[in-house]
Order: structure tokens, then sequence, then C-alpha cells
């Protein structure tokens, strides 16, 4: 089968490899459906890279897949069904795996990046992190259910009600679900930022009441000038504005910090959080959301067509990775060949 290797730093290969086969019993093997790319693949395949990942391995950790074969113990899902794939592995024993904060494993592994993922015909799964979905769901909508599990977690961590106004910051995929998801959760004004106009229409799209590109106008004052007081929540879905989402949160409300860069050290002036009791959370990929995300697919009720900008074959992903690079893309969905 053709597959997406992660062949070295900056490196991309498509290779011919072997079809994998079940290593446990607890195993599925899935055909791959369809594959997305997402902003990490494109910061593993930077030079330097801007995230970690095996040399060697079968990369994409967004994919869907159809049951093909199932080891002897597989009890969740039979041959023929549509499933969703869950791709950190988790020890089930370590103090968070005991705790019920899977997500915060310490012998974490992830399929796509450090083991064999869905850049690829076949994917061996443990079945543990497969879950059944409806066929009526296509393809290239199922495949958004890593990134909208993240988003879901995120989302429950701040707690949105009816009427509230949010800002979110960055309008990439990350940002352009937390749109839908809240919006859908009742958020009344919901403002986005990005230095991309290309982005914010999609954001448009996505339910966003306001956008905002801060090249153009001044994020702060426009921020109090719609809400008064400044927002119930600001989510940060870059990784680097922790100390812009204080000046845009209201006395009392929540910054949600979903980006990630290691290398960000923002000035925080502590006394502000303290004296305006803000809360902030912190949130990382999701913790048994993928559930509620088929609940969430199965109903139709975000707009997920919208954020699909390509769909491109398996033999294209050069191309693919580069036009994400640009910033010109949203969703990309890969199809096996
Ligand atoms: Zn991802
Ligand atoms: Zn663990």
């Amino acid at each position: 089968m053709l597959a997406g290797v992660f062949e070295k730093v900056g490196n991309l290969a498509l290779q011919e490899r072997e079809v994998p086969t079940l290593k446990s019993d607890l195993d599925v093997k899935i055909k791959v459906l369809a594959a997305s790319i997402c902003g990490t693949d494109v910061h593993i395949l930077s030079d330097p890279p801007g995230h970690p990942a095996t040399p060697g391995v079968i990369q994409g950790h967004e994919y869907v897949g159809e049951v093909v074969e199932t080891g002897k113990d597989v009890r969740n899902v039979n041959i023929g069904d549509r499933v969703i794939v869950d791709p950190t592995t988790t020890c089930g024993s370590c103090h968070y795996c005991q705790i019920g904060r899977p997500n915060l494993c310490k012998n974490s592994s992830t399929l796509g990046i450090f083991l064999d993922g869905g850049w690829a015909s076949y994917s061996v799964v443990p079945s543990k992190n497969v879950f059944k979905i409806s066929k009526e769901i296509a393809p290239e909508i199922a495949v958004l259910a890593e990134p909208l599990s993240c988003v879901v977690n995120g989302s429950e961590k701040v707690n949105v009600q009816p009427g509230e106004s949010v800002v979110i910051i960055g309008a990439g995929p990350m940002g352009q679900l937390f749109t839908q998801v809240l919006k859908a959760a009742g958020a009344a004004k919901i403002i986005c930022a990005d230095f991309s106009d290309y982005r914010l229409n999609y954001s448009k799209l996505s339910g966003a009441t306001h956008v905002l590109n801060p090249k153009n106008e001044d994020l702060v004052k426009t921020v109090k000038e719609i809400t008064k007081v400044g927002a119930d929540v600001v989510i940060d879905c870059v990784g680097v504005l922790f100390d812009q989402c204080i000046n845009l949160v209201r006395s009392g409300g929540q910054i949600l910090l979903v980006g990630m860069n290691e290398h960000a050290q923002p000035q925080i002036k502590q006394y502000d959080l303290t004296r305006n009791e803000i809360t902030v959370k912190g949130t990382f990929i999701q913790n048994y959301d993928f559930p509620k995300v088929v609940k969430i697919l199965e109903s139709n009720i975000l707009n997920l067509n919208s954020l699909i900008t390509h769909k491109i074959t398996l033999d294209k992903l050069e191309e693919g990775i580069e036009t994400m690079r640009k910033g010109e893309a949203i969703k990309i969905i890969v199809y096996p060949l």
C-alpha cells in the first residue's frame, strides 16, 4: 500500500509499505476511508521541527475507516463498521489513567506521530481507540472527529452559557471548531480574531458574529465596544497570547489556553488575575469525549462542510502540506489510493 511517511527532519516520503497485521487479540484493522492534514503535521515536517515524531512512521492522526478485521477479543466493533479513531494510546495503569484523566497519561503515544497512523490504505488500531459512527456521516466529515474531540473537551471546561460573549483568537481549524461548538452552545457574541482575512471569512461561515483583523483595528478597543465590559470567555487557539487574553476578558471571566508553543513566554501581570478574579484553564487533547463527538456528528448540528477547503489523493500529500503551510486552507481531506 502507498503510505505518507515522516522520513527524516523536514521530509515526507511516499513509500510502498506492507499492509499491517494485527499485533494483539484486541487490535482491529481498518481500511482508511479518509484522513486529513493537521497543523501538527506541518510542524512535524518543518525544519527545524516544531513537533517531535518518530522517523519512519506513517503520519496522519486524523482518520476514519471501515473495520476489515478484528482480533478475537474485540467486543466494541464488528467487521464492516465505520469507525472514527482516537489516535492517543494510553497505558491504563499510571496515576493519571487511574484517576480518570488518560489525556495526562505518562506513558501515552500517538498514532500518526510516534506510531503508524492513517496516511495509508490500512491501519491497525487498538480496539479501545475506535468508535462506531453512522455510515450516513460522510468520511470527510467524520474525519474531523479528532480535532472536534479536543474542542469538546475545552468547551466543557469553560461551560459557556446561552447569551455569553466569547473571543476566539486564531481562526485555523481549532478556532473554527470552537466557533461552531460555542455557537451551538448558545454563545450570543462570538468575536474571532486572526491576521488572515482568508481565515476570518470562514469564521463568518462558522457562526462568528464579529471578525477582527488586528492588522486593521485595535482588538482590545473593539472587543470592549462590542461587549461593554470585556468578554465572558477568551480562548487562545494560537498558544502565545495569554497576555493579550487578560486584556480582553471581563472581571470574573475565563481564559482557555488551547494552542501550544513550547517557546512562548508571555509577560503576565499576576496582580490583574488576582484583583479581577480571572480563571485560567489549560486544555489538552481530549478525555473520554469521543462518544460525545459521535453524537454531535450524527446530529448534524455543526456546519463542518464549510471547513473543507481541499480534497486530495494520498499521492498529492506534499502539495497539501505546502498549501497548509502557506495558510491557504482550513481542512484538507486526504483519500488513500
Ligand atoms: Zn491534530
Ligand atoms: Zn497512563
